[in-house]
C-alpha cells in the first residue's frame, strides 16, 4: 500500500507494532518527496516490516529518525537499515538505551534536511529523556509520543518526568504549529487547544493526587492512592496507573508540596 500523503513531501505509513492498546500501529512518517527520512520504523515482526518496505518501494531512504527508545518506535530500525543502508539518527539518551548503533546523535537546534525542506530538531523530554520532535515546513510537527491521536501518553519514571513533560508541552504550544503528527492515531489539527487540554488534564490529575493524599491522611505509596484517583479502572491496570501517580507525587515532591519517607508519601506541613 502506498504511503498516505498529507502535504507535498509529507506522508505516513501506519505499521503494526507492539504498542499499548487501544493503539495497534505506530505511524512511520515519511519526510521528503523522492528520498525520504523515515520516522520511527516500529515493526518488530516480519509482516509489518515487509509492509513498510513495500510502501517505500521507489523511494530512496536517506535516514531513519527515532523520536525515542520505546520498542514500539524502534522495532524495525535495524531491519530497515539492513534493507537500505540508511543511517540511524537519535538523541544520545536514546542511543544509550538501544542495543544497536545509532549512527548520528541529534539534539536541540540540529536540522534534518530533506528534498522538501528542512526540519528542526526539538529536544522534548518528559515521556522519555531523549525524546525528539521535528518542526517542519508549513508548521507541521512530528510529535512522537508527546501527544496521541489514539490512546493516552504514559509516563513511567525515571524516563517519564511530569515536570519535564508539562514544560515540553508548553514549549510545543508556544510554537504555534498547524498540525501535530503523533506516533499513534491520526494527525491532530488544532494543536493549541489540544496541548492546552493535555496540560490542564495533568494539572487537574495532580490536584486529585494531592486530594487523595489528604483524604488518606497517612503516608502512602502510589498503589494505595490508585483506587481513590481511578475508582473505575480494572485491578490489572492498577500497577500501570500507580506509575502515573508516582509521576505526580514526584512532581509535587520537586515543588516541595509532598515529602517521601520510608513509610510513603505525605503532604508537607
Ligand atoms: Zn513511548
Amino acid at each position: 500500500m502506498a504511503p498516505r500523503a498529507l502535504a507535498p513531501g509529507l506522508s505516513v505509513v501506519p505499521v503494526r507494532s507492539p504498542t499499548l492498546p487501544p493503539a495497534t500501529h505506530t505511524n512511520a512518517w515519511l519526510l521528503g518527496r523522492e528520498s525520504v527520512v523515515v520516522i520511527d520504523p516500529a515493526g518488530v515482526w516480519s509482516e509489518p516490516q515487509e509492509h513498510l518496505a513495500e510502501a517505500l518501494r521507489g523511494l530512496s531512504v536517506d535516514a531513519i529518525f527515532l523520536t525515542h527508545h520505546h520498542p514500539d518506535h524502534i522495532g524495525g530500525a535495524e531491519d530497515l537499515q539492513r534493507r537500505t543502508g540508511a543511517p540511524i539518527l537519535a538523541h544520545a539518551h536514546t542511543a544509550a538505551q538501544v542495543d544497536f548503533t545509532v549512527d548520528q546523535l541529534l539534539g536541540e537546534g540540529d536540522v534534518v534536511q530533506t528534498d522538501a525542506g528542512d526540519w528542526s530538531v526539538l529536544h522534548t523530554p518528559g515521556h522519555a529523556r531523549g525524546h525528539l520532535c521535528l518542526l517542519g515546513p508549513g508548521g507541521h510537527l512530528v510529535a512522537g509520543d508527546m501527544v496521541a491521536g489514539e490512546g493516552t501518553i504514559v509516563l513511567d519514571p525515571p524516563e517519564g518526568n511530569l515536570g519535564d513533560y508539562i514544560t515540553s508541552l508548553e514549549r510545543l504550544r508556544a510554537l504555534g504549529t498547524t498540525a501535530l503528527l503523533p506516533a499513534h492515531g491520526p494527525e491532530l489539527t488544532d494543536p493549541s487547544a489540544l496541548l492546552t487540554h493535555y496540560i490542564n488534564h495533568r494539572h487537574s490529575r495532580t490536584r486529585q493526587v494531592q486530594a487523595a493524599l489528604q483524604q488518606l491522611s497517612r503516608p502512602a505509596e502510589p498503589l494505595a492512592l490508585v483506587p481513590i484517583i481511578y475508582p473505575d479502572i480494572p485491578v490489572f491496570i492498577h500497577p500501570i496507573a500507580a506509575r502515573q501517580v508516582l509521576c505526580h507525587l514526584q512532581w509535587l515532591q520537586e515543588q516541595g508540596t509532598v515529602t517521601h519517607s520510608p513509610a510513603g508519601f505525605t503532604l508537607s506541613t
